[in-house]
């Protein structure tokens, strides 16, 4: 209940605005994070040491009545010291499941929901027997440790094999091939679940990347009704299979025939959910403290239409002069950006820095002020 201690592992935008939403609710936060002043540090109290640091998880587990975490790759040793010394509402076994791609996959499939055809790769002769058997374009992935887009080869003709098999079997780490989705839209579904098997979800976004980072969240995603339908319900499904605890979202891919394809998940907050911040009746940060305090989950109901825009640190620039003038556009065109900054010191070029929420009447008139805006020209 308000008044109790949540502890976090990681001390980014997503612990962060985790804490931001919890603290009005009266919870207090301590974070476990390497940086000194982290966006999250700055918000709870600190305890600097690295991820995987024993006795700093201890400490985490000893100054916290509840545990979460805002990354998927957490230490498997310091995950089953954290749930033996506190209490981890989520488990380790979510993260196990979402921590590797092809253990991903598979539970994805026991939930009803279709992924992309797969196939483990362990060696260039496997690497080959795959691509006779699944065709090219497809993409090659770490089954580990990938963000961004990074871990990741695609593979355009035969003679990419070789190479992507040479710098791929580097990582250290299992490997999977995928077919490659010639997708109309990629959307994401995020859904919380209490241990008590409440579940709700968010009205699924529409995401588009630049350079394989996040660039715009669209919502409601421009799919017919039905779809949406059927993706929220694919959600729901893979968070009771997985017996999910608090938020988890859902990555898909939608095909010109109507097809879903679930490409990946994450246990945690997700970039393509901060819409949820002034546009939804609960956003997602209040709705995964809700869940894991055991509390009634908050209506997720979209208040009005939303564009999400992320501010990498090329646009930092640009936004605080924008930020110091009054905007016309925006009047004219009825919509209304909320700006929303990390605190990171460095912006660095395609570092997160923060992102502006622009609810409008409609998504066309949002996306209008996007492309008129000078922030996001680099
Ligand atoms: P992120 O951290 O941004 O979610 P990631 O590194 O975990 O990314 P994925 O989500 O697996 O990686 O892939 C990144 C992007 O690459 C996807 O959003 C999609 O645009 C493209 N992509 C990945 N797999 C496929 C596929 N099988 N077919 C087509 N496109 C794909
Ligand atoms: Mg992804």
């Amino acid at each position: 209940m308000p008044g109790a201690t949540i502890g976090l592992l990681g001390g980014g935008q997503l612990g962060r605005m985790l804490a931001h939403a919890g603290n009005r609710l009266g919870y207090r936060f301590v974070t476990l994070d390497p940086t000194p002043d982290s966006p999250c540090g700055q918000t709870a109290a600190q305890i600097i040491a690295s991820y995987d640091d024993r006795d700093a998880a201890r400490e985490l587990a000893e100054r916290s009545d509840v545990i979460t975490y805002e990354f998927e790759n957490v230490d498997a040793d310091v995950a089953a010291m954290l749930e033996a010394e506190s209490y981890v509402p989520q488990g380790s076994k979510l993260l196990y499941t979402t921590q590797h791609r092809l253990r991903e996959k598979r539970a994805v499939e026991a939930a009803g929901a279709t992924v992309a055809p797969y196939a483990e790769i362990v060696s260039l002769n496997s690497l080959q027997d795959a691509v006779a058997h699944l065709g090219l374009p497809a993409v090659l992935k770490t089954a580990t440790g990938g963000y961004d887009g990074k871990g990741q080869w695609v593979l355009r003709e035969a003679t990419d094999l070789e190479l992507a098999w040479n710098e791929a079997s580097q990582a250290g780490t299992e490997l999977v091939l995928e077919q490659f989705i010639k997708f109309d839209k990629e959307i994401s579904v995020i859904a919380a679940r209490s241990p008590s098997g409440e579940v709700r979800t968010f009205v699924p976004a529409e995401n588009i990347h630049v350079n394989n980072i996040l660039h715009l969240s669209i919502v409601p995603a421009r799919v017919p009704l039905g779809v949406l339908a059927e993706a929220e319900r694919l959600a729901v499904s893979i968070a009771e299979t997985l017996g999910a605890v608090g938020l988890i979202a859902v990555e898909m891919f939608l095909t010109a025939d109507g097809q879903l394809f679930v490409n990946e998940l994450a246990p945690r907050p997700h970039n393509s959910g901060h819409y949820t911040m002034e546009a939804c009746r609960t956003s997602q940060f209040e709705q995964h403290i809700r869940a894991i305090c055991n509390l009634p989950l908050g209506d997720p109901s979209l208040l009005t239409p939303v564009v999400m825009v992320n501010v990498l640190g090329e646009h930092m620039e640009p936004l605080l002069a924008w930020m110091s003038k009054k905007d016309d556009a925006a009047e004219q065109l009825g919509v209304t950006p909320k700006v929303h900054l990390y605190g990171k010191a460095e912006a660095k070029h395609k570092r997160k820095m923060g992102h502006v929420n622009v609810l409008a009447p409609n998504v066309d008139a949002a996306l209008e002020w996007v492309s008129q805006s000078p922030i996001w020209r680099v």
